[in-house]
């Protein structure tokens, strides 16, 4: 049964680059105090329709995400890639098991795959530990359909590292993103609103793009709209936003919009 397209909604859940902002310890915490939206967990996404719940990426701070959102089920994930910024709260999904009496499916690259099956050993097989996360991988390699949501998966570069970003209907989400292949860019050139990763404003990062180069990615595209996300320490919310064109906007946590 499809859901209703017009009654969609996006959360980002976490904005921040791998270490989040503040980092560990605190480092430059003062400086960014003044704005809660300088204030960044690891980078994750919540879509809801009438008929599903969707999360992109599960990364450390999920449970925290989880409770302030108040996401109540998940039907689907979507995993870019295997950094642990991207898949460390996997272990906090085993509530939403429990709700489900089900595993959950869980859809991303190959190598993926096998990193989630090595490094979360205890998930899988014999040696699946009693009430532990039940996940069940899927390697996507093209679009489809999920309770009425259009998904398409869209490869990107990050650095060596070959990932995904994901087309929601109408909306692009891409993170961790270094280059956008040409095949790529034609998949999402029509969109309302792509959502891009963007470090920091300086200097060139070997696995990221900064400021700067995606502003010329998104103003290539000539899309209407455009959210940064996964930015680190350095970026103030306000001052970063003033230095923008207008169509471009620092994303923030729990940062909200419906689309169709
Ligand atoms: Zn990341
Ligand atoms: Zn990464």
């Amino acid at each position: 049964m499809s859901g209703n397209w017009n009654d969609m909604k996006f959360t980002f859940l976490g904005t921040g680059t791998s270490m989040g902002v503040p980092v560990a310890g605190g480092f430059k915490r003062e400086e960014l105090a003044h704005d809660p939206r300088n204030e960044r967990t690891r980078c994750s996404a919540w879509i809801q329709s009438d008929s599903c719940s969707l999360l992109i990426d599960v990364g450390p701070e999920f449970r925290i995400q989880s409770i302030r959102s108040g996401i109540r089920s998940v039907d689907h994930v979507l995993i870019t890639h295997e950094h642990m910024d991207h898949i460390g709260g996997i272990d906090d999904l085993r509530m939403y098991n429990y709700l489900r009496k089900d595993s959950i499916p869980v859809y991303t690259t190959e190598s993926a795959v096998s990193s989630i099956e090595q490094r979360f050993d205890y998930l899988f097989g014999e040696n699946k530990y009693p009430g532990s996360t039940s996940l069940d991988l899927k390697v996507m390699t093209a679009a489809m359909e999920l309770d009425g949501i259009q998904i398409t998966p869209l490869p990107v570069k990050h650095g060596s590292l070959d990932i995904l970003g994901f087309r929601i209907n109408s909306i692009a989400y891409l993170t961790d993103v270094k280059e956008v292949p040409e095949s790529t860019l034609e998949l999402i050139k029509d969109c309302e609103l792509v959502i891009l990763s963007a470090l920091r404003w300086e200097p060139e990062h070997p696995t990221h793009l900064t400021i700067p180069q995606a502003v010329d990615i998104i103003n290539d595209l000539g899309v209407p709209k455009a959210y940064l996300i996964h930015m680190n320490s350095f970026v103030d919310h306000e001052e970063t936003n003033k230095r923008l064109p207008s169509h471009i906007r620092l994303a923030y946590d729990m940062l909200s919009f419906t689309f169709d």
